[in-house]
This record gives structure tokens, C-alpha cells and sequence, in this order.
């Protein structure tokens, strides 16, 4: 193993790991790459683990889930910790994002089975010969492929939701994060010593790909929309079903009565938490013309305020992968470029390994720092005539996860015009740790939920039983039936179904 080149590049060789801290280049961790072999081989035995799993039952998967989340929950200034090592994330914000994990976790254990449990539901006049019985049965095997961000909550996402539903699951955590993998899967497996029902394949991009192609039942990947078209090609051969958390470039509208000093808070905060590194952050927020200058003397104060560096105290830590550092610099320039102005920050900006917030006004629409997801601590912040406006422009991007309003009397309505998967009235990105709620995007933000009940049945099958009951009246489904009994099936068609305006 050679030393390490770039604090926080991650180094492969001989088949090795090495994992460090972007802001000290200290090493967090190693860990052996899987090839294509010890990817299928991990598969292979995942599967028998499922089997284990899914007979447990929802009871038996629930007791040992929460198990997890205790321990989970008992050492998470541990986790916290580790997670600011390998990511430079802060550790306050660390603890918020292990703490929404561990409250899905804990959900998604406790409502499994009212989720997916086995239910009867109703028949039709037509077919009352019949009882129906719902239910919805776990894929067998999950792959989850993770990204850095968000090491703990966002691969927490889809796996807790996916053993929940009686899934094993292989992850391969990004190559920046894989200490953080390491240690949730050795928790799980103090938590579940039985089976290998949670295991972990280290290494790049190949190790995803070969994941792709494993054979698993159902991958779960988040990262870059690029890559997510890359996993569904890979994914489509085998008839692989994907779900897509690709990103975005998610706006915050601001009505003319909201209270812009809140406003401001939630896009320093919604803009800048992560240092900017967050799916749903926000990044572009339209003003309206009567609220537009208070707004943005709070904002600017806000985030002038916010210590960047890695100590403690500090709000805002290094960018996790230092390739983005080009992308937050290219955004920059583009915006600047194009006429627009930088009120706090700028084209300095950017200094290895950290990138310190910025705020742009007058960017036009069609720079990149206004289409592109920048993955950086800026925000561009643009005047509109009033919320419909700012709606409007908010709406014309392909990408479409999350982003959120702030007014008085018009929230909820507001909230529903906007092209997403998820928006906060009067706050930002409160959806993301709310158990209750789905969570994904439209456009090239992806598809498929993590979350909420949806989230349980992304990850598993509906599996549909009729049973008859009752001998036929007006037996349908078989040769035997007589052309008098179709003649009475044709007119009780039009009883039930032949006036326009009954209901029925
Ligand atoms: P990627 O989309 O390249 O990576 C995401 C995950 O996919 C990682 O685990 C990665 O592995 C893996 N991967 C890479 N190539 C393949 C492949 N061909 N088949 C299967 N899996 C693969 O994102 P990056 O981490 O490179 O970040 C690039 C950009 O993506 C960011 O600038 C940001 O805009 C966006 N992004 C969005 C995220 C979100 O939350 N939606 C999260 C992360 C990034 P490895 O890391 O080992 O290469």
C-alpha cells in the first residue's frame, strides 16, 4: 500500500481499501475489494440468508430490528464521530442524520406488518363468488448501492425499509464511505449473529456494476443521474427492477407575506447543511419582489456567519470528494460569467478541501448554476413578481426531488404546484426524516420510494389470492356456463354498471 496521494481520495491497491478523511488525509479504514466472484458469492449466500429472514416472520424480523436500533442508538456518538472522520461532515450534524436513520429504522420495523401484512380486501358484485386476500411478499435478495453524502441515512433509507419487508440485503457503500458500512453492518450483526442477512462488498465503481449483475432480486441506488442511467442499463438485462435516487437542483419559493428572516434561516441551513453535499438541498430560491431585499440582507448575514473548517464548532466541513471541488468552481464561474453577482463569496471561493458558502444573485436561468445539481455550499437567489412566478421557474428543471415554501396563507397550496417528490412549507428538507413519508424524486431525480409505507411495499411484491367461497350464480370463468347464463351476466352488467350517473 502505497501512501496516500490526495486527503480524501480514496486509494485501491492490491486489492485493497484505503479510505481517509478529506481534511486531514488521516486513514480511516481499509477493507478488501470485492470482484465480480466475491460479489456473486456474497449473493449467493445472502439468499440463503433470506430464506432465514422472511421465515422469521414480521414479529421475529421486527425484535431483532430493534435490536439493531438500540445499539445503533446507544453508540451513536460513536457513529457520529466516524462519520465526521470519513466524510469531514461536522459532528452535530452527524448526529441529526444518525438520528432520523435510526427513527426509520425503528418505523419501519414497527409497521411492517400492518404495511404488509397479509389482509383481506373487498370483491365486486360481479365476482362475490370470490374473496380476495392482499399481501405483499420481500423480493428475496436487495442490492443497495450508496453514495457519500449521507453515509448513514441515506443507505439506511432503503435497507431498513428492505430487511423490514423480509429482504437480505447486500450494500456496497461508496468507495469514500466505507468504514461508516463497516460499522452499521458489524452492529447488524451483533444485532442478527444467525445469518449473514446484511453484508457489505467494499471497492469503486466495477464492484456496483457487478452488483448490478449479481443476480439480487431489486436494486436500490443513490448517486449522480449519470450513473443511476448506467446501473438501470446494467440493471435491464437481467429484468432487474431499479429504484433511482438520483439528486436535484431543489428550489425554495418565497411568498410575499413569509417571514423572510425564517425564510433565510431554512435556505442557509437547507443550502448549506452537509456543505451543500445533500440530494435535496436546496440550491436555487425565488423571491418574491416584496420580501426580496429583506430576505436577502438576513441570508447573507446568516451565512456569513457560519464557521467553515474542520474543528469543532465548525458548521460547514470539507467537501467530502475532491473532484466536486471542480464542478462547485465551474458553477461559480458559469454564473458569474453570465451576469450575475456574487453577494457573499465568489470566484475565490473554492480552496482545497474546502469550498466556503456563496451566494448569487441575477444569474440567469440557463447558466449551470442554475440547471446543474452543484453539490456545493451555494445558493443562487433570484427576484420573481410572486410565488406563481417563483413556482413557475422553480418547476422548469428536469430534476425534481424535494424543495419548499415558505408563506403565510398559501403554503399547502403552493406546495402542491411544485414538480417533486416531497416539499417543507415554511421549513427545508423536514420530509427526509419523517418515517411516515415517502421519500424520491420525478425526472432525472429518479423513481421509486425509500420510506413510509411506500417505502416497505418498494421492496416487496403484491401478491394477489383469489379464493372462492361460494358456488357461482352466474358462473363466468368456465366453458360450462350456458348462453342463458351469459345473456344474464350481459344484463346484470348493465344493472350494475349501465346508468352514467349512479353511483356504483
Ligand atoms: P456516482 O453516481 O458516480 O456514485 C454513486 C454510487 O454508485 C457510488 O457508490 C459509486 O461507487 C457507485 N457507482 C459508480 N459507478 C457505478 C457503476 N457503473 N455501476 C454501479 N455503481 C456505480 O456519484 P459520485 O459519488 O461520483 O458523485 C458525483 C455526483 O453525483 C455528485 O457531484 C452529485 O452531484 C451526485 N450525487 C448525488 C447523490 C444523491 O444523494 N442523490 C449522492 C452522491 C452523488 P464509487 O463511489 O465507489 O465510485
Amino acid at each position: 500500500m502505497t501512501a496516500i496521494r490526495t486527503p480524501g481520495v480514496p486509494v485501491i491497491e492490491d486489492g485493497v481499501l484505503l479510505s481517509t478523511n478529506p481534511a486531514t488525509g488521516e486513514e480511516v479504514g481499509r477493507f478488501p475489494v470485492a470482484d465480480a466472484a466475491e460479489v456473486a458469492a456474497t449473493v449467493t449466500r445472502a439468499r440463503e440468508a433470506a430464506a432465514w429472514w422472511a421465515a422469521l416472520g414480521f414479529a421475529g424480523r421486527r425484535a431483532r430490528l430493534l435490536r439493531w436500533r438500540a445499539s445503533l442508538a446507544n453508540r451513536i456518538e460513536e457513529l457520529a464521530e466516524l462519520v465526521h472522520r470519513e466524510t469531514g461532515k461536522p459532528v452535530a450534524e452527524a448526529i441529526v442524520e444518525s438520528a432520523g436513520a435510526i427513527d426509520h429504522v425503528a418505523w419501519a420495523a414497527r409497521h411492517a406488518r400492518s404495511v404488509l401484512g397479509p389482509r383481506r380486501v373487498g370483491s365486486t358484485l360481479m365476482q362475490i363468488e370470490y374473496a380476495s386476500h392482499l399481501e405483499y411478499q420481500p423480493y428475496g435478495v436487495i442490492g443497495v448501492i450508496g453514495p457519500w453524502n449521507y453515509p448513514v441515512l441515506t443507505p439506511l433509507g432503503s435497507i431498513a425499509y428492505a430487511l423490514a419487508a423480509g429482504n437480505a440485503v447486500v450494500v456496497k457503500p461508496s468507495e469514500y464511505t466505507p468504514a461508516v458500512a463497516a460499522w452499521l453492518g458489524a452492529r447488524f450483526a451483533e444485532a442478527v449473529p444467525e445469518q449473514p442477512v446484511l453484508q457489505t462488498v467494499y471497492g469503486a465503481g466495477d464492484t456496483g456494476a457487478a452488483l448490478c449483475r449479481s443476480g439480487v432480486d431489486k436494486l436500490a441506488f443513490t448517486g449522480s443521474t449519470a450513473t443511476g442511467k448506467k446501473v438501470m442499463a446494467a440493471c435491464a438485462q437481467t429484468l432487474t427492477p431499479v429504484l433511482l435516487e438520483c439528486g436535484g437542483k431543489d428550489a425554495m419559493v418565497v411568498d410575499a407575506d413569509a417571514d423572510p428572516d425564517r425564510a433565510a434561516a431554512a435556505a442557509v441551513w437547507g443550502g448549506l447543511t452537509n456543505a451543500g453535499q445533500t440530494c435535496a438541498g436546496i440550491e436555487r430560491v425565488y423571491v418574491a419582489d416584496a420580501v426580496y431585499d429583506a430576505f436577502l440582507d438576513r441570508l447573507v448575514d446568516r451565512a456569513a456567519r457560519l464557521k467553515v473548517g474542520v474543528e469543532d464548532g465548525s458548521d460547514v466541513g470539507p467537501i467530502t470528494m475532491p473532484a466536486q471541488l471542480d464542478v462547485i468552481r465551474r458553477h461559480i464561474a458559469d454564473g458569474l460569467a453570465q451576469g450575475g453577482r456574487a453577494v457573499l463569496g465568489g470566484a475565490d471561493s473554492v480552496a482545497a478541501p474546502y469550498a466556503y458558502p456563496t451566494i448569487l444573485v441575477d444569474v440567469p436561468e440557463d447558466s449551470a448554476a442554475v440547471t446543474e445539481e452543484t453539490f456545493g455550499p451555494t445558493l443562487t437567489v433570484t427576484r420573481v413578481r410572486d410565488a406563481d412566478e417563483g413556482v413557475r421557474l422553480a418547476n422548469a428543471s428536469r430534476y425534481g426531488l424535494g424543495g419548499a415554501v415558505f408563506s403565510r396563507r398559501r403554503g399547502m397550496a403552493l406546495a402542491r404546484q411544485m414538480r417533486s417528490g416531497m416539499t417543507s412549507v415554511n421549513s427545508a428538507i423536514s420530509f427526509a426524516g419523517m418515517p411516515t413519508l415517502p421519500f424520491g424524486g420525478v425526472g432525472d431525480s429518479g423513481f421509486g420510494r425509500i420510506h413510509g409505507a411506500d417505502g416497505l411495499r418498494e421492496f416487496s411484491r403484491p401478491k394477489a389470492i383469489t379464493r372462492r367461497r361460494m358456488r357461482s350464480l352466474l358462473p363466468s370463468l368456465t366453458f360450462d356456463r350456458t348462453p342463458k347464463q351469459v345473456a344474464m351476466i350481459a344484463r346484470a352488467v348493465k344493472l350494475i354498471h349501465g346508468r352514467p350517473h349512479r353511483r356504483g
